[in-house]
């Protein structure tokens, strides 16, 4: 399999439709040196868009919500191009990023206020204490291509909110959408604060190195070498990571929602979503109904390229690498001995892979352990939901879940023995588009989070302590230079009664005792 990322050779990189392998556009590489200007370009202004506060961020934002909108159709038509996905999804992709930035820009003041904290004790009643959350100057914001204008939009916006820079590296195989995130900015006349650049993993590796913050979004491998870079240069960083979300389908079920569910979370965007479905733990008694139920749906999915009309529900996959992994996933399938109920194989022209059901897996098989990040459902017989909670935690990787009972009291029980940042029960992908709650992975899926309220903001600041003095202040504290007993220990005797539990450790011990 060749390394997409690393070509350091090439200075242009050519993009090419999914659909057809036709080229749609060239943009430039660019190295160390154009990412280190950029960089810099971007700290002479963020100075002035961090002190323009919350209130002031807010009204650029919300022109660029208005941009968004306005050209929706023209990015939905790109993003459609660019990725091959189904025109319904390319939809959303500007519609929900105009969703996202409204939140971000409606909240930020609430969510970056500054605070005064009670104080501890007795002694700092003297001082006002304030948190105040100020932005990291650069946020480094590393994407992949399976949303590609929404992905800039999801990371990217909170950052600006906060009153970061964004210097964003989309993913080299759709380049063109985040040119056009970056021109929408331009051509609303915002502070120039926001920065695109291009190239593989090398200009990755600049972003890294011209960044105060890293937000990496993209498979587990690349984000374990993102996260030594980090390391290295000692700056904080958050990864959204690969995922192999299992889906637990309980006797109780209500089976026609569990496989409409099941066969639209494991087959949106041609299964490259980071939360697809990716494994199925069905429990013996409703098996043989749920897997007809399965096939029977998937099955009637219709394939191909909707050249921006709405004619297909699944489109092609964005890469030949891409579809040639999902290929490798089903072949060693069934070689091992699983059975393809639809599906099972790649399209006769474009990137496109069959939406694929496969049974008689067994939990070794690749399809179930690696990511497949394709249109397949493994689906596997349970005897009960010990065993179904065993085998999904069974996984390096913990993003996110379902559960489909119609017990929702049983449902959110199970969501809690389950080691994922997110469960949905009797649904898939809610918790990404709830802003309010975290959307972060467990294990080899990722550390941090994005979204989660003001944590989706504040993770991007640097908290800073100030105290200052709420009464007149003398030339020296008691505690101070020239050290002197009576002092001394009437502040500590302050400080243990405070403190201490019990009669016997209230006062100090008398002198010599
Ligand atoms: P990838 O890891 O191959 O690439 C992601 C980005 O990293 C690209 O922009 C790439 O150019 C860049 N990159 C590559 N090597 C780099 C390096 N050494 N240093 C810095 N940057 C480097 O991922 P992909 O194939 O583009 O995307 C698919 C993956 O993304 C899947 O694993 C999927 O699960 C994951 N993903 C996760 C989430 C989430 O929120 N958890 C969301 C979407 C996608």
């Amino acid at each position: 399999m060749t390394d997409l990322h690393s070509k350091p050779q090439l200075t242009t990189i050519e993009v090419r439709k999914p659909a057809d392998g036709s080229v749609i556009g060239s943009v430039p590489v660019d190295g160390q040196q154009a990412v280190a200007a950029k960089a810099r370009e971007l700290r002479l202004f963020q100075p002035e868009w961090e002190a323009m506060g919350a209130g002031g961020r807010k009204e650029w934002l919300l022109k660029f919500q208005d941009w968004i909108l306005d050209n929706a159709e023209r990015i939905s038509d790109l993003v459609q191009t660019e990725s091959g996905k189904a025109m319904a999804e390319a939809l959303l992709e500007p519609t929900m990023s105009a969703d996202i930035v409204q939140y971000w820009a409606r909240n930020a003041a609430d969510f970056l206020a500054e605070s005064h904290p009670k104080p501890h004790s007795p002694l700092m009643k003297v001082k006002r204490l304030t948190t105040v959350h100020r932005p990291y100057p650069v946020v480094g914001l590393i994407i992949p291509w399976n949303f590609p204008f929404m992905n800039a939009v999801i990371d990217g916006i909170p950052a600006l909110a906060a009153g970061a820079a964004l210097l964003v590296k989309p993913s080299e195989v759709t380049p063109l959408c985040a040119a056009e995130f970056a021109r929408g900015w331009a051509e609303i006349g915002a502070p120039p604060v926001l920065g695109v650049v291009n190239g593989y993993a090398e200009t990755g590796a600049a972003v890294i190195a011209n960044s105060d913050y890293v937000q990496f979004t993209g498979s587990t491998a690349t984000g374990r070498k993102v996260a030594v870079s980090c390391a290295e240069r000692l700056i904080p960083f958050s990864l959204e990571l690969g995922g192999k979300d299992p889906a637990i389908v309980l006797a109780d079920a209500d089976l026609e929602r569990a496989a409409n569910g099941i066969a639209w979370a494991g087959m949106l965007n041609s299964g490259q979503a980071c939360v697809s479905v990716e494994r199925v733990y069905v429990e013996a008694p409703v098996y043989d109904e749920f897997v007809a139920k399965l096939t029977d749906k998937v099955s009637r999915l219709r394939q191909g390229d909707d050249d921006h009309r709405f004619r297909f529900d699944v489109g092609a996959i964005a890469t030949a690498v891409q579809r040639d992994k999902v290929a490798r996933h089903v072949d060693e399938a069934v070689a091992a001995g699983a059975r393809v109920t639809t599906g099972g194989k790649p399209g006769a022209a474009g990137t496109y892979y069959q939406p694929t059901v496969l049974v008689d897996v067994d939990q070794s098989m690749t399809c179930m352990t690696e990511e497949t990040f394709g249109p397949t459902l493994p689906v596997v017989k349970v005897a009960d939901e010990d065993e179904a909670v065993r085998l999904a935690n069974d996984s390096d990787y913990g993003l996110s879940a379902t559960v489909w009972t119609k017990d929702v009291a049983r449902g959110e029980r199970v969501a809690r023995r389950l080691e994922a940042g997110a469960v949905n029960v009797n649904d898939a992908l809610a918790n990404g588009f709830s802003f309010a709650l975290p959307m972060g992975g467990w294990k080899r899926s990722g550390i941090g989070a994005r979204n989660g309220g003001a944590y989706g903001l504040l993770k991007y600041c640097r908290t800073q302590a100030i105290t200052a003095p709420r009464i007149a202040t003398q030339a020296r504290e008691l505690l101070w230079f020239p050290y002197k007993r009576r002092p001394y220990r009437a502040t500590m005797a302050v400080v243990r009664a405070a403190a201490a539990r019990g009669r016997r450790r209230f006062g100090l011990k008398p002198k010599g005792a």
